[in-house]
């Protein structure tokens, strides 16, 4: 890709910088203990860091607990957006805004064990472009969610042109210049994971075992799982636009053989031509992909229309004035 920053060999400083971003909506229970956990665990590492947490509108007081911690912590960096934009909007306002060498995005709840933390930064060190942390057992989710999950990463990667490894979040350890490639692009609907893995480089995937969740709740329900997972192979492929060429071409070859079939019925054997079941099964089957695949277009021209508005993907509240 032309335009792409030259690779800078960051990895090879004394000190690196790692910054984590952090997005958070309504878990002031989590962020202490948090913020406990992985200082306690980035301590032990030689590097410099910081907490960049990005304050995706929360209605709680998790804006209180942050800023009360950044006045004791000078390692503790905070975005706020004006309201919720969703979790991908503020992990790009991370990406944007973070200054490290390396930068690790990560969920709040404990969900992304931080042990991990030094693993990725040790691989990162030995030359690695990007660390991913792989899920090996799920059994902290319902059965529900599993195979919902199989279901779309399965479709993905028969969809996608490139390959997206399968239960891998966005917990990763990406040097500088895979960010710098993230923050080249510029569409408007983002799906993290899908960037990240469009983006390639040279990566290695540690696996573990994803817990539950530390404090809270989870603010995913099924409908946003199924909106994300839309985003997901919509945003990648554009095989469900053009494959009703191919399903339209099969029906109308279909009904033509079909038609030569009644035909010769008639001709030689007399028979009536059998009329309603039939007639209606046809009506209804068309009737049915042609509403389904004027959704699918749909579905593509709502995202176009989001790319055409070209509206910014997030907005930042002024900062506070430090009293
Ligand atoms: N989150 C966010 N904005 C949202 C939804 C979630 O910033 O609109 C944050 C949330 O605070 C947490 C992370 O994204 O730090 C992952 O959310 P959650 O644990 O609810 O997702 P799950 O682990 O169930 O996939
Ligand atoms: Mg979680």
């Amino acid at each position: 890709m032309s335009g792409v920053p030259k690779k800078e060999v960051s990895h090879m400083k004394e000190d690196p910088f790692i910054s984590i971003i952090i997005p958070v909506l309504n878990e002031e229970e989590a962020i202490p203990h948090f913020v406990e956990v992985v200082e306690g665990i980035l301590e032990k590492s030689s590097c410099r860091f910081e907490l960049l947490f990005v304050n995706d509108g929360s209605t709680d007081s998790t804006s209180d607990v942050l800023h009360q911690m950044e006045m004791s912590d000078h390692q503790i960096r905070i975005i706020e957006f004006t309201r919720n934009f969703g979790k991908e909007a503020a992990v790009t306002a991370g990406l944007e805004h973070a200054e490290g060498d390396a930068v690790i995005p990560m969920d709040v709840d404990l969900q992304d064990p931080p042990e991990l933390i030094l693993q990725f930064i040790e691989k990162w060190k030995e030359g690695n472009d990007v660390v991913y942390g792989k899920r090996v057992r799920r059994h902290a989710e319902g059965w529900l969610r599993r195979v919902t999950a199989g279901l779309f990463y399965g479709s993905f990667n028969l969809l996608s042109p490139f390959n997206f490894p399968s239960n891998v979040g966005d917990y990763r350890l990406m040097d500088r210049s895979v960010v710098e490639v993230i923050k080249l692009l510029p569409e408007k609907s983002r799906f993290m994971k899908g960037l990240f893995a469009w983006a390639g480089f040279h990566a290695v995937e540690i696996p573990y075992h994803r817990p539950s969740r530390s404090k809270g709740k989870s603010k995913w329900n099924y409908w946003k799982l199924w909106n994300f997972a839309l985003d997901g192979i919509l945003n990648f492929s554009t095989i469900p636009l053009r494959i009703w060429t191919y399903v339209g071409g099969i029906i109308a070859l279909g009904s033509f053989c079909y038609g030569l079939v009644i035909i010769g019925q008639k001709l030689f054997f007399g028979n009536a031509v059998p009329g309603y079941p039939s007639l209606m099964t046809c009506l209804l089957f068309l009737g049915g992909i042609q509403l389904l695949s004027l959704g699918i277009i749909g579905e593509y021209i709502a995202r176009i229309f989001n790319e055409v508005k070209n509206r910014p993907l997030y907005v930042i509240k002024k900062k506070r004035e430090d009293n």
